[in-house]
């Protein structure tokens, strides 16, 4: 979690104002994300590639909240995409197009066609139909596509297998050996132009050596090509840098940005970074009141008013989130608790086995709330997703409204009025 959440007085707070009067304001569960966190972590990466070519292109999956993506146009930040609705949302924010790339393994007509009537600054493209696709639509739309080739370098990025992305097995990108046939491929279409050379191995990595060995890799093959001729001018490492969780320390992007510049820089290209997690992740956090305390067997529930709808993570990846109580103070309960939600499925908890002081009414904060929180949120059990607050110094603004009852079924009708 960011230092712009830390304790006063006792008081976690969210930069200068307590965590308690935000939820006192605009009720729980909620998201609370601080400014100034998201402009440090994104300044850090800035900072750590200064004096080289490079671009860092926020990935909009991980939180793509207007405000979020705002805050971060307004640093000049570019921003790295999957659909057209995050090109949509990147747009309502201010973010200029030209610095926009579009990754994704399944890009749809209308999600290129958008992406081109913008001027994109590059398609990551991971498949030969794909290219063949696109340069057709491109044609036909009376332009030229900048496009690089995600190559798939066969590295576990180590972390869950749900979000290793980069072995030959996963359905992303293009193996090394068949990457240099879909470069010729490219170069024989109208509609597109070879600029660069991708990849992405994973998420929340917590040592940088699979990372090094899928850059090393691409840098191999990236050299190949310039020693054919071929005139490329960028070079993306992708995202993936974890952060710290569960007492374990990710590599700073100081650290990855060394280990970056040693295995690219040579290249002589610019380098586009897409990070997610790292930005947004540790400045955010889902903040929730506990409703019961429930004495279990050997343990106690804390049963709060969020639930996997609201924070899908534990549940899908069994994901570690720190849990602290807003309030300090009280010693935490001398049995295990485990923080779980009102959803209807024993997948449903936040967190387990904690050591909290945990009473009716307390509330607790949800660590690294600000990457794939909100994002990955739904309306499961007919639950109204929950508001978005941004914090900057002594200042709270509602940034997304939460969902009242009526918004559950907008846009759906009864059988019979559907007639009409
Ligand atoms: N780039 C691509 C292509 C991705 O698929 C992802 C995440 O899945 C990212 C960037 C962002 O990764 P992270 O949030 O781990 O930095």
């Amino acid at each position: 979690m960011s230092p712009a959440f830390e304790y006063r007085d006792g008081q976690l707070h969210a930069e200068s104002i307590p965590l308690a009067e935000i939820a006192a304001r605009f009720g729980t569960p909620c998201y609370v994300y601080s400014r100034a966190a998201l402009e440090a972590r994104y300044d850090a990466y800035v900072a750590a590639f200064a004096g080289h070519r490079a671009r860092v292109c926020y990935a909009v999956k991980a939180n793509g909240n207007l405000a979020v993506l705002g805050v971060l146009a307004a640093r000049g930040a570019g921003f790295d995409i999957v659909s057209g609705g995050e090109l949509a949302r990147v747009l309502a924010a201010g973010g200029d197009p030209r610095r926009v790339v579009f990754s994704g393994a399944c890009k749809l007509e209308d999600e290129l066609r958008l992406a081109l009537a913008n001027d994109i600054a590059c398609f990551n493209v991971e498949s030969e139909p794909e290219l063949c696709r696109l340069s057709a639509l491109a044609v036909e739309s009376g332009r030229q596509a900048r496009v690089a080739i995600r190559v798939n370098p066969d590295v576990e990025a180590g972390g869950h297998r749900h979000i290793s992305t980069g072995r030959r097995e996963h359905k992303f990108g293009i193996a090394l050996e068949d990457a240099a046939a879909l470069i010729d491929r490219a170069a024989s279409l109208p509609g597109v132009r070879l600029s660069g050379v991708a990849c992405h191995i994973g998420s929340q990595m917590m040592a940088l050596e699979p990372l090094a060995a899928a850059l090393e890799q691409l840098a191999a093959f990236v050299r190949e090509l310039q020693a054919g001729g071929m005139a490329l001018e960028h070079v993306d490492a992708g995202g993936g840098l974890g952060i710290d969780h569960g007492g374990k320390t990710a590599p700073t992007p100081a650290e990855y940005a060394e280990m970056v510049i040693a295995a690219l820089a040579p290249l002589g290209l610019e380098i586009v970074l897409e990070p997610g997690r790292s930005i947004a992740g540790p400045a955010g956090v889902l903040l929730t009141r506990v409703a019961y305390v429930k004495p279990g067997h050997g343990r106690k529930f804390a049963l709060v008013d969020a639930a996997m709808n609201d924070l899908l993570r534990p549940a899908l990846y069994e994901a570690w989130h720190d849990i602290l109580p807003v309030g300090h103070g009280a010693a935490p309960d001398p049995e295990p608790i485990d923080v779980v939600g009102p959803v209807c499925e024993t997948g449903d908890f936040l967190g387990r086995d904690r050591r909290l002081p945990a009473r009716a009414g307390d509330l607790l904060a949800v660590a690294d709330g600000g990457a794939y929180g909100f994002v990955m949120s739904s309306n499961y059990n007919a639950r109204p997703r929950v508001c978005e607050v941004m914090v900057s110094g002594a200042e709270a603004r509602l940034v997304r409204e939460r969902e009242a009852l009526a918004d559950l079924w907008r846009g759906e009708r009864l059988f019979d009025e559907a007639a009409r």
